[in-house]
């Protein structure tokens, strides 16, 4: 599959600069044969990405146009007293939660994510990054991305959704999962004072999308989860200049606030680690169910959804589990639900495990296209025919992908431009 042509891709795909979170973990000792850096420099390679820092000409502590500082200057405080109002608090580390309740003896539970969290007073969630002080509970990490930065709507990946057009990535510190596959781990998986973040309020994430002519801003990379009131506060602004918003999470969502934030979102992707619920207690710290609930819910409202599954080997690659993961999502969500089987590369946990075999993901393909699935993908293997979109009817290349790169689009007016038939997705 590979050849020169993907070579080339693949240098012009690498990144200009790293996230703050990744920068000051640079100089750690990998954990195992494959440490992230190598890691996201072979698997995640964008074209012409560059963060938003960089294309802003900031840097931490700068003093640039989004205030960028590095989390050691503001020391959490377990003192301060939060100010301002929703979408506009000057100390942006103490956004007052939006869905909790309050208990007795000053607890509180946090209602966000089905681990119903009960949060004593200076205690946080599982999540850490919120926090119960005096009886109230806060966001720790409100516009203070860890991450923000330009990139090809593909690498969310959205294949339906206005393709080579670009995004806005913003993520966080903090997830309430464990994976121990996490890709991410160094900015999902600590405390939001052991990672740099940024400033950026709601209102200047938007600017900066618009600014760099992105015609996204997407809430991916750290788990969005964990900043769902930022979420809600820039995707309701975007919304309203006209910019979309798109989605990458493990959707373990509670519903209230599912539902809050799905009425600003147009295309969401969720990651359906495995289709077995022992596996995701056992890998992924939580449950099956409020994901397949959550899948259910977008398609309900109509939202566009992406599918993506890392294949794991030996963890999650069984042929059968597969087989009805792919008849479920026919079933219950619809076969035109594009569909991304994502190579996995050891890390983090499971830095024992090999990379999965390519022969391992054409199975998993072979197995979604058997039983129905009209888009099915491989990510993370540049140059696979699993990266271009085929029409289903008459089974014509309808856009042609190396890596993140477009070569090819024959749609018109969201068809097949040589059948008529409709591709379900966002096509601008
Ligand atoms: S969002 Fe965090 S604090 Fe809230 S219930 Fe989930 S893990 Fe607990």
């Amino acid at each position: 599959m590979r050849n020169d042509r993907t070579e080339k891709a693949e240098s012009a795909n690498e990144p200009k600069t790293e996230s703050p979170a990744s920068a000051s973990r640079a100089a750690e000792p990998a954990r195992s044969g494959v440490s992230r850096r190598a890691f996201l420099g072979s698997c995640a390679r964008t074209v012409g990405a560059a963060t938003a820092a960089g294309l802003m000409g900031l840097s931490r502590g700068s003093g640039g146009r989004l205030g960028a500082a590095p989390a050691t200057e503001r020391p959490r405080d377990a003192n301060d007293e939060p100010r301002g109002s929703e979408g506009g608090n000057a100390d942006r580390r103490e956004h007052e939660a939006r869905w909790y309740s309050r208990g007795e003896n000053g607890d509180v539970r946090c209602e966000l994510c089905p681990r119903d969290c009960v949060i004593r007073v200076s205690e946080r969630g599982a999540c850490r990054v919120r926090e119960n002080r005096g009886g109230t509970l806060y966001s720790l990490v409100y516009g203070r991305p860890a991450m923000i930065q330009a990139d090809p709507v593909e690498r969310a990946p959205f294949f339906h959704v206005e393709p080579g057009s670009r995004m806005l990535a913003v993520a966080t510190a903090g997830c309430p999962l464990q994976c121990s596959f996490c890709e991410v781990w160094d900015i999902a998986l600590v405390d939001p004072e052991e990672i740099h973040s940024y400033d950026a309020l709601p209102e200047a994430v938007v600017e900066q999308a618009e600014d760099i002519g992105a015609s996204a801003v997407s809430y991916a990379f750290g788990e969005p989860i964990a900043f769902s009131e930022y979420v809600l506060d820039t995707a309701r602004i975007a919304r309203k200049r006209g910019l979309l918003n798109l989605l990458h999470t493990s959707g373990y969502f509670a519903e209230q606030p599912l539902g809050e934030i799905l009425e600003y979102i147009d295309a969401v992707n969720i990651d359906l680690k495995a289709f077995d619920d022992k596996l995701y207690r056992q890998y992924v710290g939580g449950n099956l169910e409020p994901v397949l609930r959550t899948m259910r819910a977008v398609r309900a409202l109509g939202i566009h959804l992406e599918i993506t599954n890392l294949v794991i080997p030996t963890v999650n690659d069984d042929p059968a589990v597969v087989r009805a993961m792919c008849r479920w999502i026919r079933d219950e969500l619809g076969a035109d639900v594009p569909v991304h089987f994502a190579r996995f590369y050891p890390l983090y946990k499971l830095a024992n495990l090999p990379p999965t075999p390519v022969t391992t993901l054409d199975t998993a393909r072979t197995i979604a296209l058997e039983e129905g699935l009209e888009h099915v993908y491989v990510a993370r293997v540049t140059g696979h025919e699993g990266e271009n979109t085929f029409c289903p009817a008459c089974g014509s290349t309808v856009i042609k992908r190396l890596g993140f790169v477009i070569e090819e689009m024959n749609i018109t007016d969201g068809a097949c431009a040589a059948c008529g038939r409709r591709i379900r997705g966002l096509w601008g």
